[in-house]
Protein backbone atom coordinates (compact mmCIF):
# COMPACT_ATOMS: atom_id res chain seq x y z
CA UNK A 1 0.00 0.00 0.00
CA UNK A 2 1.45 3.39 -0.79
CA UNK A 3 2.07 5.70 2.25
CA UNK A 4 2.66 9.19 2.90
CA UNK A 5 6.31 10.03 4.41
CA UNK A 6 6.33 12.35 7.44
CA UNK A 7 8.27 14.88 8.62
CA UNK A 8 7.43 16.43 11.87
CA UNK A 9 9.50 19.62 13.16
CA UNK A 10 9.76 22.62 15.78
CA UNK A 11 10.04 25.82 14.94
CA UNK A 12 9.21 29.40 16.30
CA UNK A 13 8.66 28.84 19.87
CA UNK A 14 6.57 25.86 20.43
CA UNK A 15 5.07 25.76 16.76
CA UNK A 16 5.40 22.15 15.09
CA UNK A 17 5.57 22.14 11.32
CA UNK A 18 4.81 19.10 9.41
CA UNK A 19 5.73 17.69 5.78
CA UNK A 20 4.11 15.12 4.14
CA UNK A 21 5.55 13.58 0.68
CA UNK A 22 3.80 11.40 -1.65
CA UNK A 23 6.64 9.34 -3.25
CA UNK A 24 4.90 7.75 -6.25
CA UNK A 25 3.66 11.45 -7.25
CA UNK A 26 6.58 13.38 -6.10
CA UNK A 27 4.81 15.90 -4.32
CA UNK A 28 4.95 17.15 -0.97
CA UNK A 29 2.98 19.44 1.47
CA UNK A 30 3.65 21.53 3.89
CA UNK A 31 0.98 21.06 6.78
CA UNK A 32 0.77 24.79 7.85
CA UNK A 33 4.30 27.17 6.97
CA UNK A 34 4.98 28.25 10.64
CA UNK A 35 8.12 29.82 9.15
CA UNK A 36 9.82 29.86 5.78
CA UNK A 37 13.11 29.09 6.95
CA UNK A 38 12.28 26.04 9.46
CA UNK A 39 10.14 24.73 6.18
CA UNK A 40 12.71 25.18 3.83
CA UNK A 41 15.47 24.19 5.92
CA UNK A 42 12.90 20.37 6.72
CA UNK A 43 12.85 20.44 2.89
CA UNK A 44 16.21 20.52 2.50
CA UNK A 45 16.86 17.76 5.14
CA UNK A 46 14.69 15.58 3.57
CA UNK A 47 15.60 16.51 -0.27
CA UNK A 48 12.11 17.49 -1.08
CA UNK A 49 10.21 20.16 -2.87
CA UNK A 50 7.38 22.37 -1.60
CA UNK A 51 4.46 21.94 -3.96
CA UNK A 52 1.69 22.41 -1.56
CA UNK A 53 0.97 24.24 1.32
CA UNK A 54 -2.24 22.95 3.54
CA UNK A 55 -3.65 25.54 5.85
CA UNK A 56 -5.66 24.93 9.04
CA UNK A 57 -6.30 28.64 9.88
CA UNK A 58 -4.90 32.25 9.71
CA UNK A 59 -2.57 32.53 12.52
CA UNK A 60 0.33 34.00 11.69
CA UNK A 61 2.51 31.36 13.14
CA UNK A 62 0.66 29.10 10.77
CA UNK A 63 0.87 31.07 7.94
CA UNK A 64 3.64 33.66 8.34
CA UNK A 65 5.80 31.51 5.87
CA UNK A 66 3.00 31.13 2.75
CA UNK A 67 4.06 34.32 0.79
CA UNK A 68 7.72 33.74 0.99
CA UNK A 69 7.71 29.29 0.18
CA UNK A 70 4.99 30.13 -2.71
CA UNK A 71 7.36 33.21 -4.01
CA UNK A 72 10.42 30.63 -4.27
CA UNK A 73 8.64 27.43 -5.12
CA UNK A 74 5.79 28.45 -6.80
CA UNK A 75 3.14 26.39 -3.96
CA UNK A 76 -0.68 25.86 -4.35
CA UNK A 77 -2.01 27.13 -0.98
CA UNK A 78 -4.94 25.70 0.13
CA UNK A 79 -6.77 26.94 2.79
CA UNK A 80 -10.34 27.84 4.57
CA UNK A 81 -13.05 29.13 2.56
CA UNK A 82 -14.14 30.92 5.56
CA UNK A 83 -11.05 32.57 6.41
CA UNK A 84 -10.00 32.86 3.02
CA UNK A 85 -9.26 36.71 2.92
CA UNK A 86 -7.01 36.13 5.70
CA UNK A 87 -4.73 33.58 4.25
CA UNK A 88 -1.98 34.86 2.25
CA UNK A 89 -1.50 33.60 -0.72
CA UNK A 90 -4.72 31.22 -1.00
CA UNK A 91 -5.42 29.32 -4.24
CA UNK A 92 -7.70 26.97 -3.33
CA UNK A 93 -10.76 27.21 -0.96
CA UNK A 94 -12.15 24.69 1.22
CA UNK A 95 -15.05 24.02 3.78
CA UNK A 96 -17.20 21.46 4.94
CA UNK A 97 -17.73 18.28 3.26
CA UNK A 98 -14.87 19.04 0.34
CA UNK A 99 -12.28 16.84 -0.58
CA UNK A 100 -8.86 17.46 -2.14
CA UNK A 101 -6.63 15.24 -3.70
CA UNK A 102 -3.02 15.13 -2.84
CA UNK A 103 -1.25 12.85 -5.37
CA UNK A 104 -2.10 9.51 -4.46
CA UNK A 105 -4.47 10.37 -1.05
CA UNK A 106 -7.61 12.44 -0.82
CA UNK A 107 -7.90 14.72 2.14
CA UNK A 108 -11.22 15.13 3.28
CA UNK A 109 -12.04 18.35 5.18
CA UNK A 110 -14.19 19.55 8.35
CA UNK A 111 -14.99 22.77 9.27
CA UNK A 112 -13.68 22.58 13.06
CA UNK A 113 -14.68 26.56 13.73
CA UNK A 114 -14.30 27.79 17.70
CA UNK A 115 -10.61 28.77 17.67
CA UNK A 116 -10.51 30.76 15.07
CA UNK A 117 -14.15 31.28 12.93
CA UNK A 118 -12.88 29.38 9.90
CA UNK A 119 -10.57 26.80 11.22
CA UNK A 120 -10.49 23.38 8.65
CA UNK A 121 -8.88 19.87 9.82
CA UNK A 122 -7.62 17.69 7.39
CA UNK A 123 -8.42 13.87 7.51
CA UNK A 124 -6.62 11.13 4.79
CA UNK A 125 -8.46 7.87 5.67
CA UNK A 126 -6.37 6.07 3.57
CA UNK A 127 -2.95 7.20 5.24
CA UNK A 128 -4.97 7.30 8.77
CA UNK A 129 -3.86 10.95 9.35
CA UNK A 130 -5.64 13.59 10.80
CA UNK A 131 -3.77 17.29 10.64
CA UNK A 132 -6.09 19.48 13.15
CA UNK A 133 -4.09 22.39 13.44
CA UNK A 134 -4.59 24.49 17.15
CA UNK A 135 -8.23 22.28 17.25
CA UNK A 136 -7.09 19.63 19.19
CA UNK A 137 -4.15 19.29 20.75
CA UNK A 138 -2.57 16.01 22.93
CA UNK A 139 -4.25 16.01 25.99
CA UNK A 140 -5.30 19.65 25.02
CA UNK A 141 -7.55 21.58 22.84
CA UNK A 142 -7.13 25.46 21.33
CA UNK A 143 -7.96 28.40 23.15
CA UNK A 144 -11.77 29.30 22.13
CA UNK A 145 -10.63 32.84 20.46
CA UNK A 146 -13.65 33.08 17.46
CA UNK A 147 -16.71 31.27 18.68
CA UNK A 148 -18.12 29.62 21.58
CA UNK A 149 -17.80 26.78 23.81
CA UNK A 150 -20.51 25.36 21.96
CA UNK A 151 -18.98 25.48 18.53
CA UNK A 152 -15.68 24.11 19.57
CA UNK A 153 -17.34 21.15 20.96
CA UNK A 154 -19.37 20.50 17.78
CA UNK A 155 -15.69 20.84 16.09
CA UNK A 156 -14.11 18.76 18.52
CA UNK A 157 -17.11 16.57 18.14
CA UNK A 158 -16.45 15.69 14.60
CA UNK A 159 -13.18 14.64 15.22
CA UNK A 160 -13.79 12.83 17.99
CA UNK A 161 -16.02 10.40 15.55
CA UNK A 162 -12.90 9.85 13.53
CA UNK A 163 -11.81 6.08 13.72
CA UNK A 164 -9.72 5.68 16.94
CA UNK A 165 -6.23 4.65 15.65
CA UNK A 166 -6.29 7.94 13.34
CA UNK A 167 -3.07 9.75 14.03
CA UNK A 168 -3.54 13.21 14.84
CA UNK A 169 -1.24 16.50 14.47
CA UNK A 170 -1.31 19.48 15.73
CA UNK A 171 0.21 22.79 15.41
CA UNK A 172 1.78 23.21 19.18
CA UNK A 173 4.18 21.22 22.01
CA UNK A 174 2.18 22.24 24.81
CA UNK A 175 1.58 18.53 26.13
CA UNK A 176 3.26 19.06 29.59
CA UNK A 177 1.51 21.68 30.57
CA UNK A 178 -1.61 20.40 29.48
CA UNK A 179 -1.06 17.28 31.12
CA UNK A 180 -0.83 19.20 34.64
CA UNK A 181 -3.79 20.62 34.17
CA UNK A 182 -5.54 17.57 33.06
CA UNK A 183 -4.42 15.78 36.79
CA UNK A 184 -6.11 18.65 38.19
CA UNK A 185 -9.49 17.89 36.38
CA UNK A 186 -9.38 14.00 36.35
CA UNK A 187 -6.66 12.82 38.95
CA UNK A 188 -8.21 9.35 39.14
CA UNK A 189 -7.69 8.57 35.42
CA UNK A 190 -5.01 5.69 35.27
CA UNK A 191 -4.05 5.78 32.02
CA UNK A 192 -3.71 9.75 32.48
CA UNK A 193 -1.53 9.55 35.22
CA UNK A 194 0.95 6.52 33.35
CA UNK A 195 0.63 9.19 30.06
CA UNK A 196 1.98 12.06 32.53
CA UNK A 197 4.74 9.99 33.40
CA UNK A 198 5.74 9.30 29.77
CA UNK A 199 4.94 12.97 28.59
CA UNK A 200 7.47 14.24 31.40
CA UNK A 201 9.75 11.67 30.21
CA UNK A 202 9.61 12.39 26.60
CA UNK A 203 9.75 16.56 26.92
CA UNK A 204 12.92 15.84 29.90
CA UNK A 205 14.73 14.56 26.66
CA UNK A 206 13.43 17.47 24.13
CA UNK A 207 11.37 14.72 22.38
CA UNK A 208 7.68 16.05 21.08
CA UNK A 209 4.65 14.25 21.94
CA UNK A 210 2.96 14.69 18.71
CA UNK A 211 1.70 13.34 16.95
CA UNK A 212 -0.92 10.67 19.47
CA UNK A 213 -3.87 8.80 18.47
CA UNK A 214 -7.34 9.52 19.12
CA UNK A 215 -7.89 6.17 21.07
CA UNK A 216 -5.26 7.89 23.58
CA UNK A 217 -7.13 11.29 23.58
CA UNK A 218 -10.33 9.50 24.20
CA UNK A 219 -9.10 7.59 27.07
CA UNK A 220 -6.72 11.21 28.83
CA UNK A 221 -7.75 14.50 27.04
CA UNK A 222 -10.08 16.03 29.51
CA UNK A 223 -11.63 18.23 26.78
CA UNK A 224 -12.84 15.29 24.77
CA UNK A 225 -14.09 13.60 28.38
CA UNK A 226 -17.12 15.77 28.84
CA UNK A 227 -18.91 12.30 29.73
CA UNK A 228 -16.33 11.51 32.49
CA UNK A 229 -18.53 11.05 35.97
CA UNK A 230 -14.97 12.23 37.27
CA UNK A 231 -14.62 15.14 35.83
CA UNK A 232 -18.43 15.90 36.18
CA UNK A 233 -18.16 15.56 39.97
CA UNK A 234 -15.10 17.37 40.01
CA UNK A 235 -16.96 20.75 38.27
CA UNK A 236 -20.03 19.87 40.30
CA UNK A 237 -22.17 19.63 36.64
CA UNK A 238 -23.14 15.84 37.23
CA UNK A 239 -25.86 15.42 33.96
CA UNK A 240 -25.15 18.79 32.53
CA UNK A 241 -24.71 18.93 28.33
CA UNK A 242 -21.31 17.75 26.87
CA UNK A 243 -20.83 21.16 25.51
CA UNK A 244 -21.38 22.75 29.05
CA UNK A 245 -19.10 20.97 30.79
CA UNK A 246 -16.20 21.14 28.05
CA UNK A 247 -16.80 25.20 28.41
CA UNK A 248 -16.07 24.59 32.13
CA UNK A 249 -12.98 22.72 30.98
CA UNK A 250 -11.76 24.91 28.78
CA UNK A 251 -12.42 27.71 30.99
CA UNK A 252 -10.70 26.56 33.88
CA UNK A 253 -7.38 26.17 31.85
CA UNK A 254 -7.75 29.50 30.29
CA UNK A 255 -7.68 30.45 33.95
CA UNK A 256 -5.40 28.11 35.29
ZN1 LIG B 1 -3.77 29.44 16.15
FE1 LIG C 1 -1.03 28.28 16.64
Amino acid sequence: MPNLDIHLFPCLSDNYGVLIHDADNNLTASIDAPEASAVKQALAEKGWTLTHILTTHYHADHTGGNMELKGETGCTIVGPRAEAERVPGIDIQLGDGDSYDFGGFTAKVFDTPGHTSGHITFWFPKANLCFAGDTLFTLGCGRVFEGDARMMWNSLSKIKALPPETIIYSGHEYTQSNAEFALTVEPGNAALQSRSEEIRELRAKGEPTVPTTLARELETNPFLRPDSPEIQANLGMEGREDWEIFGEVRQRKDNA
